[in-house]
């Protein structure tokens, strides 16, 4: 469709209002568009908590450049036409608005380009003036860059608040719209630091992971009986007048919260705030929950779009529902059948069975009897049973690794340890890169190398060639001395200590594939992030390698000291948990 100006009897029906209020809400309504757009990728840039600058790039359809000057006229949409189109809103804009605001209160920059044209657009508006205009090369889809918010609006500046808390908002928005679309690839960076990225999976379990840590994800349940398992999106229903389809995951009565604020609804791929789907949820979790504690959900709505009216608030971030009973019913429903298909039986009254001193001591005495030497003190320091938490009601959800008490190895690739609340299974490469990673970040700027005693030749492949040359700063920077050696050869006279002691040239192949293959981001730091964790991965212990009892202790006790011990640098999972309630489900306990 193309963008017109809506006439004016349409303008009108449309509830008017100020859509930018803070950072938050240009990122807001820039990532609709983008949405809108069809774009697969969003990339979202802050500095300075969006005050000096936000920057939203899309891979989307771009904007035809005989079109791109009335896209900032207010009320220009290419979404809707008639009136009679608002009563079945299936994109995300339809105000035609957010554009023009936007650019009314800040340097506007956009850079836009259709997959039909070969040259894209640039202009540039300054409080909604425009400036400068011209063809300009870029790839398809839209680059929207708003500099010095509020600039002309002093009082609205005023308004702002820390850096911090504007940030939080950005972020906060961001995760939301990455649950609601997980199959689009989003990622955030404040001050040129990545925070935060989707895969892009289309598994709505893979955003829960980003968003809450893999320890709350695991405690999610799916919606039963939603397509795939909540992975995906619950289809449109198929006749009108029928109930929402609900999909998405809602927390085991294990888990709770002290506020609401975790419970996350879309209609219909929109983000609203709506308290009787709140009730609905919590209606569900009656008797499950302590007094006071609240459940965590994302849950994604389905309904006829004529069934809902989005048209009220001109955020766009409440609606009304045409037939809010079978909303609220469909919603407490699914929940309620979920919670009872699937949730561990909460654990009332039952004695949680705790170490004892008398435990402890009959155990040790045990594993002395049968052993030359007494059981290494190390792990007994850590672990006195008195300091074991109490079992119940749940595992702690922050991120730090309770005390662990490792009791062997598996498989020559997995540690297996007992924790206070049930049975961890540690993935012992995983594990090691994590512990490697973050020794190496906290080393900064003097980072340990090694020079070796005779210099190592490195044959490449071109496209190899290519990538090391590229990276050649970063890799001397961080502690390799890495030089030319003409053609696709270069001579290797020192590395990181982290990889002493390892098979250096398979290390270094290993490393110089990683760099080849992958495409590389194109933020310096997240660069360096990259390869700090392939250099981890090269020098991290391997699956299959067998471990002494006292190095499988010191890794455990070297993870439990790391800031994020439960996800590798890469993101995959160090350890799996069985808690102790699903363990006693499994062996038909209760
Ligand atoms: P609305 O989204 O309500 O239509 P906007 O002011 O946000 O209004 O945008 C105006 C128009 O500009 C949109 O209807 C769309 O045609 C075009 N547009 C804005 N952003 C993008 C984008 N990222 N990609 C493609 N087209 C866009
Ligand atoms: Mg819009």
């Amino acid at each position: 469709m193309t963008i017109r100006v809506l006439p004016p009897e349409v303008a009108d029906k449309i509830a008017a209002g100020e859509v930018v209020e803070r950072p938050a809400s240009v990122v807001k309504e820039l990532i609709e568009n983008s949405i809108d757009a069809g774009a697969s990728e969003i990339r979202i840039e802050v500095r300075q908590g969006g005050r000096r600058l936000v920057r939203v790039a899309d891979n989307g359809c771009g904007i035809p450049a005989a079109e791109v000057e009335l896209a900032f006229a207010r009320h220009s949409t290419s979404k809707l036409t008639s009136v009679d189109d608002l009563t079945h809103i299936v994109t995300l804009g339809f105000r035609g608005e957010a554009l023009a605001s936007i650019a009314a209160v800040s340097h506007l920059t956009m850079l836009t380009r259709t997959a039909a044209e070969s040259t894209g657009s640039y202009l540039r508006l300054e409080g909604g003036t425009l400036v400068r205009r011209e063809g300009r090369g870029c790839p398809v889809g839209t680059i929207v860059t708003v500099e010095n918010l509020f600039y002309n609006v002093p009082a609205r500046l005023k308004f702002l608040r820390s850096e911090a808390t504007e940030r939080r908002h950005i972020d906060q928005l961001v995760t939301r719209y990455a649950m609601a679309y997980p199959q689009l690839r989003f990622s955030v960076t404040h001050n040129g630091r990545l925070t935060f990225q989707s895969t892009g999976s289309g598994h709505l379990y893979d955003v829960l992971i980003k968003v809450y840590g893999l320890e709350v994800a695991e405690q999610m349940l799916p919606i039963a009986g939603a397509a795939d398992e909540g992975g995906s999106e619950a289809p449109l229903p198929a006749k009108t007048g029928e109930g929402p389809q609900v999909s998405g995951y809602v927390s085991s009565p294990a888990l709770h919260r002290a506020s609401r604020e975790h419970l996350t609804f879309f209609v219909n791929g929109r983000w609203v705030q709506d308290r009787m789907l709140a009730y609905a949820v919590e209606q569900a979790y009656h008797t499950l929950l302590p007094v006071g504690r609240h459940p965590l959900a994302v849950l994604r709505l389905k309904l006829d779009p004529a069934e809902v009216d989005v048209n009220v608030h001109p955020t766009k971030s409440e609606v009304k529902f045409m037939h809010s009973d079978r909303v609220f019913a469909a919603v407490q429903k699914a929940v309620r059948r979920t919670l009872l298909e699937q949730a561990p039986i909460p654990e009332m009254g039952a004695r949680p069975t705790q170490w004892t001193a008398a435990d402890w001591e009959r155990r040790q005495a045990l594993s002395a009897a049968g052993r030359e030497r007494p059981p290494v003190q190390l792990a007994l320091e850590a672990q006195r049973p008195g300091e074991f938490p109490p079992l119940s009601p749940a595992p702690a959800t922050t991120d730090k690794l309770p005390p662990l008490r490792v009791l062997g190895q598996v498989a020559r690739t997995y540690i297996i340890a007992e924790g206070p609340s049930g049975l961890y299974l540690i993935d012992q490469h995983a594990a090691h890169e994590r512990i490697l990673y973050e020794q190496f970040m906290a080393q900064q700027e003097r980072i340990t190398t090694q020079t070796l005693l005779e210099p190592m030749t490195l044959e490449l492949t071109p496209a190899q060639t290519a990538a090391v040359e590229e990276q050649l700063p970063l890799l001397n920077r961080l502690g390799f001395a890495i030089e030319p050696f003409g053609g696709n050869t270069y001579l290797v006279r020192a590395v990181p200590a982290v990889l002493v002691g390892t098979d250096l040239r398979q290390a270094l192949a290993g490393i110089v594939d990683e760099l080849a293959e992958g495409r590389m981001p194109p933020l310096a730091q997240e660069r360096e992030k990259r390869v700090i964790a392939s250099v981890c991965k090269q020098a991290a212990v391997k699956a299959g390698q067998v471990l002494s009892d006292e190095e499988l202790r010191e890794l455990v006790r070297q993870l439990e000291a790391t800031a994020m011990p439960r996800t590798c640098p890469h993101g995959r999972p160090t350890m799996i948990h069985l808690s102790q309630a699903q363990l006693e489900r499994e062996f038909g306990r209760r």
